[in-house]
């Protein structure tokens, strides 16, 4: 299974990666959305990090946001190795595509070039007003963040309950190009990000691939699954990679 997987890889000319939590959970990340995540732990938290309750009630929203996320600690945390394995998949020759419902932001800490963040990410905050953008030095200043030219009060770039996705039709996109969809750390629970293998499943040119610590209730429909943890499990491809 590994090598086929390899196989496969080598003889790419575009490859889109589709990544979930799993992804960061070398990172020490924790899941926000799974059973042992931060939502479950109290079903409020959609109320609250819904754009509703951000318009209503911007400076406890601030306040709870930064909890949630666990914004202190965002500095602190480095791409691990599956976040290096996907980065090197890039080649002269090959293109790769990373479509990730992470707000982490690991990813591109770890330089892969082309990254869509599909739910957004907790690194930057834009101006209602102005449209003019902050990053994460700029978000800590103050415990509510504020614009330096308006003083309105920012807007975090993670998609809120309630916030439209903008990105589905370019990760479609990319989806259309790809010759393999490896899809990593995510048990595709959430709609509409559950929906882009589909693209996939139906194009005979590409080959779709699940690597996730559990099973999914979209296993069937890929051609090669591997449950495992994903550090190892790209350590093992790594190792036909290399040959
Ligand atoms: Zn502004």
């Amino acid at each position: 299974m590994y090598e086929t997987i390899a196989l496969n890889i080598r003889s790419a000319d575009s490859i889109a990666v589709l990544t979930g939590a799993g992804v960061s959970t070398a990172s020490g990340i924790p899941d926000f959305r799974s059973s042992e995540g931060l939502w479950s732990e109290d079903h409020s938290r959609e109320y609250y990090m819904s754009s509703d309750y951000f318009y209503t009630n911007p400076e406890d929203f601030w306040k709870k946001y930064k909890a949630i996320f666990r914004m202190k600690l965002l500095k602190n945390y480095q791409p691990n190795s599956v976040h290096h394995f996907i980065r090197d998949l890039e080649q002269k020759d090959r293109s790769v595509s990373v479509i990730t419902q992470n707000v982490d932001g690991l990813h591109s800490l770890a330089q892969s070039s082309n990254v869509l963040e599909y739910h957004g990410t907790l690194n930057r905050s834009t101006c209602p007003a102005c449209g003019r953008s902050f990053l994460l030095d700029e978000i800590m200043r103050a415990p509510v963040p504020v614009c330096d030219d308006c003083g309105d009060i920012l807007k975090p770039d993670v998609l809120l309950f309630g916030d439209l996705i903008t990105g589905h039709e370019k990760a479609v996109e990319m989806i259309k190009q790809a010759d393999v969809l490896l899809v990593m750390g995510t048990s595709l629970l959430v709609t509409p990000f559950n929906l882009l293998p589909y693209d996939a499943f139906q194009q005979e040119y590409t080959t779709s691939i699940l690597i996730n610590n559990e099973p999914t209730d979209k296993d069937h429909l890929f051609d090669y699954v591997i449950h495992e943890d994903l550090t190892e499990a790209v350590q093992k491809i790594q190792t036909y990679l290399n040959e």
